[in-house]
């Protein structure tokens, strides 16, 4: 029986945040080994779950071993003790429990470890010591992934997310893992080729439902239908991240080499190339975001997305800028989940019904806003654990938020405080607290895409406000050292491919 090595670890790395990776972050909840990772993951619509699929359809089946997935939320840098510690164990559980056919790699594709820019290629490299050059190698990365050549390299099967917010996790999973049964089978590789563009993207132009990136990804699949085409995926890239593979690209496969999947590549890059500037857009400032929600008076909420404190980049969560702002202008109807264990463990014991004066959010040093004292009533609490068993950004099924106290303040804005960082992905973190989502006037998500997918059923409609902070809209606030140079729109005049002259 053909024998499939299940594995990963994923970090999205904001290299500007100075909240560390750490094992202990890793340690709780986030690495799941054996059974534990068939438990936490094969009922979900994550990448691990489209490699442990049932395979019903296959008349011989792969035995699939799940060894170990670690996961944890974008923050700054992998320490080199949590790096070197689990990849370490990945590789001793290849070593003792091999020998395998085939690797099934789950990777984020932006992760930055201590001393290594480019960890997922990394990750791959070491793997493919283990397990020799003959062993295909499948990996899977979300679409923020930044690749570069060494991770191309180090595979055989490269397959990005197609979708953003992120619904293809699961079938990309499979995906994979077809390809991977496929080169066993065969033994025939088709060639896999990377186009790197000296191109960022937005946050606010990610969305894969809307212009320009439908029409691109619309285009994609059409490349797809040539002979001999298997893939061609456009990676939107992660631009919080101070390295050198950072901004977008195309891979693509192949099945007649690697010259004619980097031809395909090259074909779609110019496209994307040539969409640049609409790939660029801003948002609506604080000031012009509160009034929309003022005026605000239809039947559904609106998504009020907090781009700054975007926790899916590497925001800390618990910034006040927007709260401070609906508290200030006394907006009622309004409801904003902060991260603040300290002020969660303050009020252990104070029943739904009490009312209490405290300050919330604003503690890290990643954020511009200051505690917001508030005068309110306790109207929810929970132990943080939810579910949300339909497709949603990232495909995730099982949350856990720690110990979570939703407060009203005396004007009408809602604010839940949670104990642990968790992204902003579904309603039913509301729900857990016991508010109805559908009752607010406004819903503030400390994401840009990812919280789209789940908040749909409630929301209608959406706002994105350019908040100060770690993930900020405007990517030439930040300081970068390592970039490639010129990229766009960075520098405004940069030309691809290189040797192109300015038209
Ligand atoms: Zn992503």
């Amino acid at each position: 029986m053909t024998r499939l090595a299940v594995l990963g670890l994923g970090h999205e790395t904001n290299t500007f945040s100075t909240v560390p990776a750490d094992l202990a972050t890793y340690e709780d909840g986030g690495i799941h080994r054996g059974q534990e990772m068939v438990e936490h993951y094969a009922t979900s619509q994550a990448t691990f779950a489209g490699f442990l699929a049932a395979q019903d359809d296959d008349p011989d089946p792969a035995e699939l071993v799940p060894l170990l997935a670690a996961w944890i939320n974008p923050c700054g840098a992998v320490t080199a003790e949590a790096f070197e510690t689990i990849v370490g164990e990945m590789v001793d559980l290849l070593r003792r429990e091999g020998p395998f056919d085939g690797v099934l790699l789950g990777l984020h594709g932006a992760a930055v470890a201590e001393g290594v820019h480019d960890a997922d290629a990394e990750i791959t490299s070491r793997v493919r010591a283990v397990v020799g050059p003959d062993v295909p190698i499948g990996v899977v990365v979300d679409m923020h992934a930044n690749v570069d050549e060494r991770l191309v390299e180090a595979c055989d099967v490269l397959l990005p997310y197609q979708t953003n917010p992120h619904v293809d996790p699961r079938e990309r999973g499979i995906e994979c893992r077809s390809r991977v049964l496929e080169i066993i089978r065969t033994g025939r590789r088709p060639g896999l080729a990377l186009e790197m563009l000296p191109l960022v993207v937005t946050i606010t132009r990610q969305d894969t439902a809307e212009e320009p990136m439908a029409s691109l990804l619309a285009r994609s699949r059409e490349l797809e239908q040539l002979p001999g085409v298997l893939d061609v995926s456009i990676v939107e890239g992660f631009p919080y991240a101070d390295v050198p593979q950072m901004g977008m690209s195309v891979v693509a496969a192949h099945e007649d080499g690697r010259e004619a999947a980097a031809e395909v590549a090259r074909t779609m890059a110019a496209e994307v190339w040539a969409a640049r500037e609409q790939l660029q857009g801003g948002g609506l400032s604080v000031d012009e975001g509160l009034d929309r929600v003022a005026e605000h008076t239809g039947d559904e909420p609106l998504l009020v997305l907090d781009v700054g404190d975007n926790v899916g980049g590497g925001g800390p969560g618990d910034s006040t800028v927007l709260l401070a702002e609906a508290v200030r202008r006394g907006i009622d109807g309004v409801v904003v989940v902060l991260l603040d264990p300290a002020t969660v463990a303050a009020l252990a014991g104070r029943e739904v019904g009490e009312r209490v004066e405290v300050a919330v959010g604003g503690r890290s040093v990643e954020q511009e806003g200051r505690p917001v004292p508030i005068d309110a009533v306790v109207v929810g609490r929970s132990d943080g654990r939810y579910e949300e068993p339909k497709i949603a950004h990232g495909g995730l099924r099982f949350f856990d938020a720690g110990d979570m106290v939703a407060l009203r303040t005396t004007e009408g804005v809602t604010v839940v405080l949670t104990s642990k960082l968790v992204q902003p992905i579904t309603p039913n973190q509301l729900r857990s607290v016991a508010l109805d989502p559908s009752s607010f006037r406004a819903i503030v998500a400390k994401g840009v895409n990812g919280p789209r997918a789940g908040y749909a059923d409630v929301c209608g409609g959406h706002l994105v406000v350019d908040t100060p902070g770690v993930t900020r809209l405007s990517v030439e606030a930040f300081a970068y050292a390592h970039r490639r140079r010129p990229m766009y729109p960075f520098e405004p005049a940069t030309a691809y491919p290189a040797d192109a002259r300015d038209s």
